[in-house]
């Protein structure tokens, strides 16, 4: 017996299938990642359109057979069209790396719907900006930290929890502790474990992106190309560190291209 499951999903992967179909891996709200198989999908007359599409934000239905690997989907509609990711190469770049960060992370059929809120919000607002695009990627780089549970903080000392000093100058290098996830002030940089240099201007635009009250926000914070590439380079380490199925990605290679170019 199949039950018919109806939920939001965002489209993480969409391949060709035999003749006319698809296997299309869905994140849903209800059920973490799931495989469908789409019959006919790419037939002339098939009504799933774009929908199929990687990054799709989606309303689907799909009949769900328990000890099954490939569920079967059977309708896909759009619910927020986004246009915008598709014309602008940085915003492309952030939403494939977003969705793939969420393919390595994600679990089949393992629900965790604050993931599954993280990514649609951070898609459509991706969609929406009109600026500072790359901050979307940090902002969802640092809530997915959080979400899996070693979230990183940027304001006081990790050891010993005295703020920052304001003495520091934005070149300033701070020792980032990576398992502990918050840096070390200058009493306290000495205790070991595995580190990473960052400057004190990066960990001000860390803690500001962090601390947006909404996702939009991000986009008004500034950052120089010199401390985003910092702050690129020290999210992937940080993830790298605390989650063993990311490795090297493919979008990390399209992104260190866009920054030098930028
Ligand atoms: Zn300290």
């Amino acid at each position: 017996m199949s039950e018919i499951i109806k939920t939001e999903a965002i489209v993480l992967k969409s391949m060709k299938y035999r003749e006319t179909s698809k296997i299309v891996t869905l994140y849903t709200r209800e059920f973490g990642k799931v495989s469908t198989i789409v019959k006919g999908a790419r037939r002339a007359k098939s009504t799933f359109g774009s929908s199929l599409e990687p990054m799709s934000y989606v309303s689907v239905v799909f009949y769900k057979k328990q000890g099954r690997e490939l569920q079967t989907l059977a309708q896909c509609d759009v619910i927020t069209p986004f246009r915008k990711l598709a014309e602008d190469l940085e915003k492309m770049s952030v939403g494939v790396t977003i969705i793939e960060l969420v393919s390595a992370v994600a679990h089949e059929e393992e629900r965790n719907v604050a993931l599954f809120n993280l990514v649609a919000t951070s898609l459509t607002t991706l969609n929406d900006v009109g600026k500072n695009s790359l901050n979307l990627l940090y902002a969802f780089e640092v809530h997915l930290a959080r979400i899996l549970g070693f979230q990183p903080t940027f304001g006081r000392c990790i050891s010993c929890g005295r703020p920052l000093s304001s003495q520091l100058s934005p070149d300033d290098e701070i020792v980032f502790h990576l398992d502990r996830g918050g840096p070390l002030c200058g009493n306290c940089a000495n205790t070991g474990g595995q580190a990473f240099l960052l400057s004190r201007g990066s960990l001000i635009n860390l803690q500001r992106i962090a601390s947006a009250e909404h996702l939009v926000d991000v986009s008004s914070v500034d950052i120089s190309k010199e401390s985003k590439a910092e702050i690129g380079n020290f999210l992937w380490s940080y993830l790298r560190y605390h989650v063993s199925g990311i490795r090297t990605l493919r979008s990390e290679k399209v992104f260190a291209k866009i920054l030098t170019v930028s």
